[in-house]
This record gives C-alpha cells, sequence and structure tokens, in this order.
C-alpha cells in the first residue's frame, strides 16, 4: 500500500523493533532517517537493505518533495534515530504536507522514551505535559518553570546528561519543595529511574557523574488546602 509510514525504532533495546515495524520496513520502497548511518545498522539487524533517504525538517523543498511523490505511488517509511519520529525529532512537516495532499498516513507504534520514563517514575500519570527539550540557556530555562511551574501534571523535559545538574540546579530554584525524577538509559544495561528533591538529585549527579540520555520528570504541585473563604466565593460565584 503506497504511503507514509511513520515507523518507531528502539530507544536502546533492539528487541524493541516490532515484528510489525520489521514487515512494514521489509515492504518499503525507502526509508526517510536523520542519519543514514545510524538507520543503517538498525536495516543491518533487521536483515534489510533499503534506500535511505536522509530527511529532517530542515530539508529542502526539493527532499520533500521527492518524498511525498514517492509515497503517493509507494510504501515510505519515517524513522527516527531512536523512538518515536515526530516526538522531539523531525516529521511534522512531511505528516502534515501528506495529509494535506490526501496520501495515507499510517504509525506503526513503538518505544518513546517520554513514556518509557512516565512508567517507571511513579509520578502521577493521569495528567503529564512534555515540554520537550530544556533550553540551554538560564534565563529561558528559568521562564519554562516559571510559565509551568503552576500546571497540575506532572512536567517531563528530555535532557543530557553534561546538562542534568545546572536544570536540577535550575529546578531546585524555581520549584523548591517538587519531587522529581531522573530517567537514564532506558531500556539499556544500566537503566535507572531515581527520584527525590531537586537537591537529593543534585547531590547524587554531582557525587556520580551521569552519563547517557535522560528524561528529567517534575511532579504536580502538591494539592494546596483549599480555605473555607474560597469555597464561599466559588458557591457565590456558582449560585450567582
Ligand atoms: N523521538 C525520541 C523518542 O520518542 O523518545 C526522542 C528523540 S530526542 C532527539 C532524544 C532525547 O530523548 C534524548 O536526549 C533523551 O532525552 C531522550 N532519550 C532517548 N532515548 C533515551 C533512553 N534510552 N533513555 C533516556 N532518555 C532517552
Amino acid at each position: 500500500e503506497s504511503g507514509l509510514y511513520i515507523v518507531a525504532t528502539p530507544i536502546g533495546n533492539l528487541g524493541d523493533l516490532s515484528p510489525r515495524a520489521i514487515a512494514i520496513l521489509g515492504a518499503c520502497e525507502a526509508v526517510a532517517c536523520e542519519d543514514t548511518r545510524v538507520t543503517g545498522k538498525l536495516m543491518n539487524h533487521a536483515g534489510m537493505k533499503k534506500r535511505l533517504i536522509r530527511y529532517d525538517d530542515h530539508a529542502s523543498d526539493a527532499t520533500r518533495e521527492h518524498l511525498l511523490a514517492l509515497a503517493a505511488e509507494r510504501p515510505v517509511a519515517l524513522v527516527s534515530d531512536a523512538g518515536t519520529p515526530l516526538i522531539s525529532d523531525p516529521g511534522y512537516k512531511l505528516v502534515r504536507e501528506a495529509r494535506e495532499r490526501g496520501i495515507s498516513v499510517v504509525s506503526v507504534p513503538g518505544p518513546s522514551a517520554l513514556i518509557v520514563a512516565l512508567t517507571l517514575s511513579g509520578l502521577p500519570t493521569d495528567r503529564f505535559l512534555f515540554g520537550g527539550f530544556l533550553p540551554v540557556k538560564d534565563k529561558a530555562r528559568g521562564d519554562i518553570f516559571a510559565e509551568l511551574g503552576a500546571v497540575r501534571a506532572t512536567l517531563v523535559f528530555y535532557e543530557t546528561a553534561p546538562r542534568l545538574v545546572s536544570a536540577l540546579g535550575a529546578i531546585n530554584a524555581a520549584l523548591p519543595g517538587r519531587e522529581v525524577a531522573v530517567a537514564r538509559e532506558l531500556t539499556k544495561k544500566f537503566e535507572e529511574c531515581r527520584t527525590g528533591s531537586p537537591q537529593d538529585l543534585i547531590d547524587h549527579y554531582t557525587a556520580h557523574t551521569p552519563k547517557g540520555e535522560i528524561v528529567l520528570m517534575i511532579g504536580p504541585p502538591g494539592e494546596e488546602p483549599a480555605a473555607d473563604l474560597d469555597i464561599d466565593a466559588l458557591l457565590r460565584a456558582e449560585l450567582g
């Protein structure tokens, strides 16, 4: 079947490449990917050789045109280096364009680091807000915590190991009382998920320099005990 197939790939454990992903990749005419070397290795592992086309959202219109023209006639897969395409990864513009042109878009789901991290963290999962990569600069990072600090949801961010301690420092400054979780090396041999106050985690990761890829999570603000006054005001507003 022609169309654009959004295929999730493992985030560290090759066993997480699903049978359906293997079947679809095998049937595709070409695979659009961020890095042909990284995806080449995955294809080798799966015992396949396919045409790999480098694609990201900054790719030229000509590359996107080429992929869309191909997907209109034949099955074309989009993969990321790891995890689910479009989630802090390229693909949004391609999917949008494909939909506008009536090209079928099919998702072949699989791992995404943010979901794996949430399931391990012990933080509430009923409401969460994925914030993508935390900004690097102090000011921008502080602005994010000021903006999202009051949101009643677990906040989830992608972060890199060298910046972890400084990010925790920013959380400690902006949201000191909050429970934080750090998930690292998910689905890999040294997978870990550690929770505590921002200061606990600063102490730990200052003593043990973190390596690898990281998901940083911040628990929701505690329930403020509602003052009687507020309830009266609410009732009045409701009846009023
Ligand atoms: N599309 C991917 C997904 O669905 O998870 C995310 C791509 S984003 C460019 C890469 C970031 O995801 C890393 O910097 C890290 O924050 C997170 N990540 C990816 N793999 C991970 C892993 N095995 N353990 C922890 N975090 C991971």
